[in-house]
């Protein structure tokens, strides 16, 4: 394509809503991507000798409440009824994930009615007085306890993010319900699946169009090509959702993230753990969980001798890692309004977790597209604006 209308730098959910909403209303747009596949962290392929569906970059489950988003995405796929489940395994012993009335009444060997229950944490929160929850440690033990708290929540968070719980923020444990019955779904929302033919068939439906163009293994910040960084800003729209600190050449220095390593495993059963993901809480096993995908997709005619996991191992991102949990500490957050303003600045829209430094949720991030595309891209475009000002 010579000049197309929008560029878009990642091929990740927001990069691909958006060139997809643009080529709905006929605008050329070129994506590019400096990975070999399209769908960032969220892409899945076919393991060679098993068929399994394997997330390349971990747990991927769809869910969501916003009707709106249900409705796009159910344009490009259909879901399953998989409802997702966790367990862990605390000191020789398997719990349901999140905190149930299950978790409550096998941890305290019990058999504690929901208000029974509600009154026993109620007295264990008591520890904290008056205080609203400001940081992960108190706003768990608000939520469970202490001895819960200490059981599934301080060491699990000491591995995957290795950082003083007091200076995480609040909102990352209130990811998880707490729930006074044995409802053990992981996520409380009322849209929930898998995408039928897989992840990377849902996204290829996205951009299946012919004014989207994508270009993969393209390096936006390498010089001498038609679709860098040089030779596209202020030339033509650009819409960035890599990192925003990468974009500015770290000036304000780095912002935290965490990565994972994955460890793959092929194992001669057809069934190593019973279960999709098991956490590991504990200080004695160096990983978080284990993902055994043939029970992602459970209606799939899988070979039954053989199975695949992948342990995770998280650990603090290098530059040239890649980045998947933003740890926003308070001197992250100080850090990210120097480079918001920078942003404002510039003829370019900053989007999805990276572009935005935000522990977004797939269906979240779709929803922030669908927004930015109605509010910034469609109406700048048309009036032949330059694009920055408030990002998106
Ligand atoms: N968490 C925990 N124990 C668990 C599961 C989660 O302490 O068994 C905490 C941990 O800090 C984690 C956060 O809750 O980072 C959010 O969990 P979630 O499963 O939503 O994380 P993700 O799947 O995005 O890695």
């Amino acid at each position: 394509m010579t000049k197309p209308d929008l560029l878009v730098v990642g091929a990740g959910l927001f990069g691909l809503t958006i060139a997809q909403r643009a080529a709905e209303s006929g605008l050329r747009v070129v994506i590019i991507d400096k990975r070999p596949h399209i769908g960032g962290n969220a892409y899945s392929s076919p393991d060679p000798t098993t068929g399994i569906e394997i997330h390349r970059y971990g747990a991927h489950l769809f869910h969501t409440s916003n009707q709106r988003v249900w409705d796009y995405v159910n344009r490009f796929t259909s879901f399953t009824s998989y409802v997702h489940h966790v367990h862990t395994s605390h000191a020789g012993v398997v719990y349901p994930m999140p905190v149930n009335l299950g978790t409550i009444n096998q941890f305290f060997q019990a058999a504690m009615s929901p208000d029974q229950a509600r009154a026993l944490i109620a007295e264990q929160a008591a520890e904290l007085g008056d205080k609203t929850p400001s940081n992960f440690v108190e706003k768990g033990i608000s939520l469970v306890g202490r001895p819960l708290y200490e059981a599934f929540f301080r060491d699990y968070t000491a591995k995957q993010w290795q950082t003083d719980p007091e200076a995480l923020p609040a909102s990352i444990v209130s990811r998880l319900p707490v729930r006074y019955n044995y409802d053990a779904r992981y996520f409380n929302d009322s849209h929930e699946g898998l995408p039928t033919n897989g992840y990377t068939a849902w996204f290829e439906a996205m951009i299946a169009d012919p004014l989207i163009e994508v270009q993969l293994n393209t390096d936006f910040f390498a010089p001498g090509h038609q679709w860098s960084k040089e030779a596209t800003v202020g030339a033509i729209p650009v819409v960035y959702t890599g990192p925003i600190d990468r974009y500015f050449d770290f000036n304000q220095g780095e912002l935290s993230w965490r990565t994972i390593d994955l460890e793959e495993q092929h194992l001669p059963t057809g069934d190593f753990q019973g279960c999709s993901v098991m956490n590991y809480p504990d200080l004695d096993v160096p990983f978080t969980r284990i993902l055994e995908f043939r029970h992602f997709h459970p209606e799939r005619d899988y070979p039954d001798d053989v199975t695949v996991i992948h342990k995770e191992f998280s650990r603090f991102a290098n530059r040239d890692d890649e980045p998947y949990y933003p740890v926003a500490t308070a001197d992250d957050q100080a850090r990210l309004k120097l480079y918001q303003e920078q942003a404002a600045a510039e003829p370019v829209l900053f989007g999805g977790r990276l572009g935005m430094y935000r522990y977004f949720d797939m269906h979240q991030v779709i929803d922030a597209a669908l927004t930015a595309f109605d509010e910034q891209v469609q109406p700048r475009i048309a009036a032949g604006q330059p694009f920055g000002e408030a990002g998106v």
